[in-house]
């Protein structure tokens, strides 16, 4: 069976079909053979965030989408009193900061362009002048754009400064090689349906476990308690609350997959031969970039609307749409754009299909 749909978008990606096939077999929450994939998953992430338990990282999964991660984090591993710096360049570190005020912490914000990278020298110095933050939030993929912020280099001021890291990975996680020690992360947060290739249903943290334990009690919820869910999780390989047993099998599958293609590097490499592509046949088409190229990353790139008054957005998506290909729209708060995604089972006839398909709707439109 060949994929009819194609999702050119951050997620939920296209699969593969042995990934869905995974999913087939009812599975009971305390299995044998469920606790143990629970278990091979947890460590085939550190493996892949290049980290260990010997060297003092953890994993915990989180039911949900990843912005339970998010929540569960930030709700979980900032005490009372801590402060938390966020540092904003689109919609998804903005969420970060939704989500904070809504627990009440005292977040500052220091905010980009959405065409820039996050500045580390105003970060060195707003740190420097704030001694009473405590953690340090950024997004590593800014989705909105497809921006890659750099995240090493903010680790580093990070450990200098003391401030505790977290880094929302959401994106670029299983599609873009990370080190969590030598980024210097202390929280890394990504989810099952992005660019590990599985379906969604579950995020996870990669974390210190120093951190992970001096967390204990500051929970400001149940269901997205951090340090509960890796006690449950440690003592028995079982989830304090109902698992998403399929969407864990699946991801079992979409992990020995990754394995299979050559790990992250080829899978990197993989989506740099689809941005390629998708960059050269969009320029041919009259497409112009939002970002300036040596900021766009391999997971998804932004596109301005054509000036023409015969291109419409939703009418551009439907008719891709009904071809099978779904694009995403855009996130900016100022200027008109769309996204493209070139990561999930994506390869180089799918890219070549959707150009051929924006060619020909570009006529249809007469842009
Ligand atoms: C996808 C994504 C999230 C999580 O979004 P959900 O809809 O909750 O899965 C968070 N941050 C970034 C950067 C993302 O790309």
């Amino acid at each position: 069976m060949k994929n009819n749909v194609l999702l050119f978008t951050p997620g939920p990606l296209t699969t593969s079909r042995t990934t869905k096939e995974a999913m087939l077999s009812d599975v009971g929450s305390r299995d044998y053979l469920f606790i143990e994939t629970v278990k091979n998953i947890r460590n085939g992430l550190l493996e892949l965030a290049g980290v260990s338990k010997e060297q003092g990282y953890e994993s915990v999964i989180i039911q949900g989408s990843g912005t339970f991660a998010v929540e569960s984090v930030l709700s979980s591993v900032i005490p009372e009193g801590g402060q938390l710096l966020v540092l904003v360049n689109g919609a998804y570190g903005e969420r970060m900061t939704q989500i904070a005020t809504i627990h009440k912490i005292k977040t500052h914000v220091l905010r980009f362009p959405e065409n820039e990278i996050v500045n580390a020298e105003l970060v060195h110095h707003y740190l420097t002048d704030h001694p009473e933050i405590t953690h340090v939030g950024i997004i590593h993929c800014e989705t909105t754009t497809g921006i890659m912020n750099p995240v090493a280099e903010i680790g580093a001021i990070c450990e200098a400064t003391g401030k505790i890291y977290i880094v929302d990975a959401m994106s670029s996680f299983g599609g873009v090689e990370m080190n969590a020690k030598d980024m210097r992360i202390d929280f890394l947060l990504s989810s099952s349906n992005k660019c590990i290739e599985g379906v969604p249903g579950f995020a996870f943290v990669i974390c210190k476990s120093n951190h992970l334990h001096s967390s204990k009690g500051n929970a400001r919820t149940l269901t997205l308690d951090l340090y509960a869910q890796w006690e449950g999780l440690d003592k028995n390989g079982q989830f304090r609350f109902t698992p998403p047993t399929l969407a864990i099998m699946a991801f079992q599958q979409a992990l020995n997959e990754l394995k299979v293609e050559g790990g992250i590097k080829a899978r990197n490499a993989r989506y740099r031969v689809n941005k390629e592509l998708l960059d050269h046949g969009m320029i041919q088409l009259g497409f112009k970039h939002y970002l300036s190229p040596d900021l766009q990353g391999p997971i998804i790139t932004s596109f301005l609307y054509p000036t023409s008054p015969s291109f419409d957005f939703e009418k551009f998506y439907a008719l891709l749409n009904d071809r099978g290909l779904v694009i995403y729209p855009g996130k900016l708060s100022k200027e008109k754009a769309f996204r493209i995604g070139h990561i999930g089972q994506i390869f180089p006839n799918d890219i070549q299909r959707l150009l051929d398909s924006v060619k020909e709707v570009k006529e249809m439109m007469g842009f």
